[in-house]
């Protein structure tokens, strides 16, 4: 058996750039509370909380003056108040790249246009992107969802990060019948788009690829779907006891794929149980 190991792999500069931030906040203060999961990665939020790190899903449950985490995703501005309406001290993990989506997005609203986020609608960060129009934007997830949108004057457009570009030019093109005036921002992560690519290589390249990620990791998602839209034999798995020994079997070149949130240390441990078989 050969592996092929797909190149970019693993954390992206935004998650890791969000992990260091975290686990610095952890040495100095010892015990931090994130506002939801800090990563899509189940172990890796393991290796976290064995650090010291506690998970609240609201901002309500936020002690007094406690230590918040903001993840990668970012979060809405209402939220954000509240917790320094607490006296919290905030360590801001959102990537620069979410921000800019963010930012584009307020822009938009501030400039009266109707603003359409790509993206799915319950992810975190499509939620944070939609808290900076004050809530008024619209979230869609394809062109079927835009087909019967009304025609508007100025409609503006940006994207969860994490999406495919044919999706977002698909939406654009409907859009463009519908509004006198189009603003469509670009705003999918190079991040994304390099790793979506790496599973086209490995598609034509091996004879299977393995996904590693975590199974609520958006971007995870995207690289199995496009795997299996190029043709693939695709294996998704968590952690290195998932491999199926059946899907093995036959195979002799196999390509290995990791979404932006999955770390090098489970990564590796993939690569050796295979080496090891
Ligand atoms: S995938 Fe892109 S937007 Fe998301 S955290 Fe990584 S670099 Fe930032």
């Amino acid at each position: 058996m050969r592996l092929v190991i797909g190149k970019p792999l693993g954390f992206c500069f935004g998650v890791k750039r969000a992990i260091d931030k975290l686990e610095a906040a952890l040495k100095d203060y010892g015990k931090v509370y994130a506002l939801g999961s800090p990563i899509h990665n189940e172990e890796e939020v393991k290796r976290l909380i064995s650090l010291g790190l506690e998970l609240v899903e609201a901002v309500e449950e936020l002690p007094q003056s406690s230590v918040v985490f903001i993840r990668a995703h970012g979060t809405t501005p209402e939220i954000l108040e509240k917790a320094r309406e607490k006296g919290c001290t905030i360590i801001d993990g959102t990537c620069p790249s979410v921000k800019n989506a963010q930012e584009k997005a307020r822009l938009l609203s501030q400039e009266g246009y109707e603003v359409i986020v790509v993206g799915d609608p319950k992810h975190p960060e499509v939620q944070s992107i939609k808290g900076c129009t004050a809530g008024r934007a619209s979230v869609v997830s394809s062109s079927k969802d835009v087909t019967d949108f009304p025609s508007k004057d100025k409609i503006g457009v940006v994207s969860q990060t994490t999406q495919e570009e044919g999706t977002l030019l698909s939406i654009v093109s409907v859009l463009l019948r519908k509004a006198r005036e189009l603003r469509a921002y670009n705003t999918i992560c190079k991040a994304t788009l390099h790793r979506q690519e790496t599973v086209r290589k490995l598609a034509a390249e091996t004879e299977g690829i393995i996904v590693i990620g975590g199974r609520n990791s958006t971007n995870t998602a995207k690289l199995v779907e496009v795997g299996k839209r190029e043709g693939s034999d695709v294996l998704w798995i968590a952690k290195p006891d998932e491999i199926d020994k059946s899907w093995l079997e036959n195979k002799h070149i196999i390509g290995i794929a990791a979404g932006a949130s999955t770390p090098d240390w489970l990564i590796n441990d993939v690569i050796n149980s295979l080496s090891s078989r």
